[in-house]
């Protein structure tokens, strides 16, 4: 506290992010980080673009990079349809203030979620309500339609959802986004590409619909900070102008870099997602041996309780053995521990730490 913060700081309750602890040799499955490294192509085009023009400012419109993700994405996309971020943190940031703020219409997203949601709304000061997930974990399609009341100010959740990594199927998407004309829905789709179906194919069905993605995770980029969204041009052209009040070179040279030859490595990418979902199902399979209960996950991370085991001391557990989860604190969830998929190797001492903690 200091009598210099401005009124709303005290207030804030900040996003708190897992751990990155400084010891190494930990089997660290807390973050959703990818476990194989970034393509080849991408360290190579970084130390490519490390050089004396890192004194020259960036391209304020990144446009090399937005025209990358719009040949990527297919479907009629084009640079104008693209926004890009310092991470997809960011460009939500942009998204809420942009697009979801309106006064006297509540912005609507799920109780279990990405917990940066609501801080956002701290921040901005966005009026919303949460509406639960089913008892079965599921984002209920039919909870979203408006029904006769007051039109809603905006719709967000992920697709596939955090943490429980359900995803929702791409008619019911659809189905939500056709029911509310009135607003924007985003889809937030840091783990789409671990196996659920994206929502870039509709948007150019629908103006009220924006997709936000990531290169921090199916990408394996999480340390250049890269991410985007996909919409009618009119809602980028509002990213635009909030990103213009606040920073207009969000994307530095050797992120532009990098992320470009990244999105043009198609088979890097293609052969580490298999890899990651073969081996999520492999876990899956393990942890139910070991009697967990685990919810279907089309991303690159497992949600499970233990009938028998508390979620917190089992999360304790496993760090004093080095093996990092994370656990919420939160009500409805707080049995369970979401578990990254890393490599095989991990995911095997993973199961052998729970074993040695049932045996003990
Ligand atoms: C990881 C994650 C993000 C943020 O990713 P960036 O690293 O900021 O691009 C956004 N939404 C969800 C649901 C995430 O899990």
């Amino acid at each position: 506290m200091s009598r210099y913060w401005s009124p709303v700081v005290g207030a804030l309750s900040p996003y708190v992010p897992g751990e990155q602890p400084k010891l190494l040799d930990l089997v660290k499955l807390n973050t959703n980080e990818n476990p194989y490294g970034p393509s080849p192509k991408a360290i190579e085009a970084i130390r490519a673009a490390t050089d004396d023009t890192l004194r020259l400012y960036p391209d304020p419109g990144s446009d090399r990079l937005r025209e990358a993700i719009a040949a990527q994405a297919g479907h009629g996309i084009t640079a104008a349809h693209v926004f890009v971020g310092n991470g997809s943190d960011e460009v939500l940031a942009h998204v809420f203030v942009a697009l979801l703020k309106h006064e006297g219409r509540k912005l609507l997203f799920p109780d279990i979620s990405y917990s940066f949601y609501p801080v956002y709304c701290g921040l901005f000061g966005i009026e919303h309500d949460t509406v639960p997930l089913t008892d079965d974990f599921r984002v209920e399609p039919q909870d979203y339609l408006p029904a006769g009341g007051q039109a809603a100010g905006g719709i967000i959740f992920p697709n596939p959802n955090a943490p429980t990594g359900r995803a929702m199927p791409l008619a019911d998407v659809e189905r939500i986004v056709a029911g509310n004309p009135q607003c924007v829905v985003v889809i937030d789709e840091a783990y789409v590409d671990f196996g659920a179906e994206s929502a870039v194919s509709l948007v150019a069905r629908h103006d009220n619909l924006l997709v936000v993605q990531t290169l921090s995770k199916s990408r394996s980029l999480a340390g250049l900070r890269v991410g985007h969204a996909i919409g009618h041009p009119a809602l980028i052209e509002g990213l635009e102008r909030v990103k213009d009040s606040f920073n207009s070179y969000p994307i530095d040279r050797l992120a532009s870099a990098g992320a470009i030859a990244a999105l043009e490595d198609q088979a890097y990418f293609e052969q580490t997602c298999r890899a990651i979902v073969a081996t999520r199902d492999r876990l899956t399979a393990d942890l139910q041996a070991l009697g967990f209960e685990v919810l279907p996950s089309a991303a690159n991370f497992v949600f499970a309780r233990h009938p028998a085991h508390d979620g917190a001391a089992l999360a304790a557990a496993l760090r004093e053995r080095a093996i990092i989860v994370r656990h919420f604190r939160r009500a409805r969830i707080d049995q369970f521990l979401r578990i990254t998929v890393g490599t095989d190797d991990e995911c095997a001492r993973l199961i052998t730490g729970l074993k040695a903690i049932f045996s003990s």
